[in-house]
């Protein structure tokens, strides 16, 4: 049985496609059909943005902070009931291992959106300032109508940091998922018809590259967000400069852990794998370069070497597997290609570096490693996307941090090490949006964002609401004293 799509979530009706263009959507590890889902066209995109707009102007634009709470608490609820389902569902589309993809697709979801409607009432809370000529009341409002366009690593944690912080502002939102994972982002569909949210608040429409092109320069588009390539990440930031239209971009990472010559090696190995090669390598904040001190720099190359060499391969779906496949032939060709090209270039492999031999069906690629990697190198400065780490030797904690920052990239970072101060003030000195110390975890209550070519502006926490808002000064007339 297949899961089989054929309507556009528009304006609270299932919108039959002004176009007969669909994608099939194949299992990673199977490479058998999943389901089909119609692709957007102009029409298409366009009568979503009229409802979302409509939407801005009916009882939803004047709702209350506690109102839109509510709203997005049955949201929440309607997708948390779902979760399993979504989770397993994602896993299947995209490959992601079953353990991971519970928290990250099923229940992720879940929990933005009742952070954000925490934080929905600070929107409309009154805020008068005295200032040094009189009061000003800050007003708060939505920015507008959001198009929200997201990648299939983590397609509905990514949705839901946009959606949730866009509907706690009061913004209505146009959902453009990839359509490698369109079919998940239709549970985003059915929860808020369940949930009762009014009509045109959100609207899903898979589409591919042009219908996304045509969503971030619409007219009656008032904010951007996204989340993919830096390559495409530059062409709607080139697009959104143009038009002086809001955007957030959250694009691609070449993350360094940085071992630092006091760290607990057994301890780093472990987390190794969620840290290094999360989502089989398909993270944009994994750390992929490995920075070790020489004084112990074969005792990591041996660690790192052991436990990618001992993770276990294979179906996406049972909970023991840690390596899933890729999510697509053409992704699996680009990783197969940069481990090529690293072999030619004479590089050492420890570990991984072919197509598993007992893993004849799906996507898979080993895990890798190569060693003795200089930081120059294309495999230390390109986003593979994929299951492969390089390990750079360092001589002292300054040569560590420049090769650190030594790279386009600038998303998120490890520091290893047992005195925690000291992995603070290391954390202080990489250029990154996000470092870990002795471990990596986003949280909804942290921003999350890149500098560099990994992005613009922040997700999640506070700071993620912010550019959903639109704020406007009132200046009052002093008060006049009888
Ligand atoms: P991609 O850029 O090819 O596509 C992402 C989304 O943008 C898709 O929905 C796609 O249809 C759409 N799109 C592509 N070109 C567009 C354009 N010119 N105008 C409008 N829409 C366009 O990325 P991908 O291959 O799907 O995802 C992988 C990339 O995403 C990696 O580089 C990864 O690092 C990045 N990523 C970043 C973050 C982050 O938070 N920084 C999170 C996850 C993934």
């Amino acid at each position: 049985m297949t899961l089989d799509r054929s309507h556009f979530l528009v304006g609270g009706e299932w919108r039959v496609p002004a176009t007969n263009e669909t994608v099939e959507i194949v299992e990673a590890a199977t490479e058998k059909p999943l389901g089909t889902a119609p692709l957007a066209g102009t029409a298409d995109v366009d009568a979503a943005v009229a409802a979302a707009r409509a939407a801005l102007r009916g009882p939803w634009g004047r709702t209350t902070g506690v109102e839109r709470a509510e709203a997005m608490r049955r949201f929440a609820a309607a997708l948390r009931s779902r979760g399993r389902e979504t989770s397993e569902l994602v896993s299947r589309e995209n490959g992601m291992p079953r353990a991971l993809s519970l928290g990250a697709n099923g229940f992720s979801p879940a929990i933005t959106l009742d952070y954000y409607a925490g934080l929905a009432g600070t929107v409309d809370a009154e805020d008068v300032r005295p200032g040094m000529l009189s009061r000003t009341s800050v007003r708060r409002g939505p920015v507008g109508v959001v198009a929200a366009i997201t990648p299939w690593n983590y397609p509905q944690a990514l949705a839901a940091m946009k959606i949730a912080p866009a509907l706690a502002a009061g913004c209505t939102v146009v959902l453009k998922p990839a359509p490698e994972t369109a079919l998940d982002a239709y549970v985003f569909a059915d929860a808020a018809l369940e949930a009762g949210l009014p009509a045109g608040v959100l609207n899903v429409l898979p589409g591919g590259r042009s219908a996304g092109a045509h969503l971030v320069e619409h007219p009656g588009v008032d904010k951007v967000a996204f989340t993919g390539s830096t390559a495409a990440g530059r062409a709607i930031g080139a697009a959104c400069g143009r038009l002086l239209r809001p955007v957030t971009l959250e694009l691609g990472g070449k993350s360094a852990s940085l071992v630092a010559e006091d760290a607990d090696l057994a301890a780093f190995a472990a987390a190794l794998p969620e840290v290094s090669l999360a989502n089989n390598g398909q993270t944009c904040h994994a750390c992929t370069r490995i920075l070790a001190p020489r004084s112990r720099y074969a005792e990591v190359v041996d660690a790192v070497t052991d436990t990618v060499r001992a993770l276990r391969i294979g179906d996406p779906l049972d909970k023991a597997t840690r390596i899933g496949p890729l999510v697509s032939a053409a992704q699996r060709e680009r990783v197969l290609a940069h481990i090529d090209a690293g072999r030619r270039s004479g590089l050492r492999l420890t570990a991984g570096g072919a197509i598993p031999a007992d893993q004849p069906t799906g996507w898979f690629v080993e895990p890798t490693v190569f060693a003795d990697v200089d930081n120059a190198a294309a495999l230390a400065q390109e986003e593979i996307f994929g299951p492969v780490l390089v390990v750079t030797p360092y001589a002292d904690e300054d040569e560590a941090v420049a090769l650190a920052n030594d790279s386009q990239y600038g998303l998120g970072g490890t520091v290893w090490t047992t005195d925690v101060e000291r992995g603070l003030a290391l954390a202080d000195r990489i250029e990154s949006g996000s470092v870990g110390v002795n471990h990596y975890g986003l949280d909804v209550a942290g921003p999350f964002g890149g500098v560099k070519a990994s992005g613009l502006g922040r997700e999640m926490g506070p700071e993620g609401l912010t550019p959903y808002i639109a704020y406007k000064s009132v200046y009052l007339a002093p008060e006049r004293t009888p």
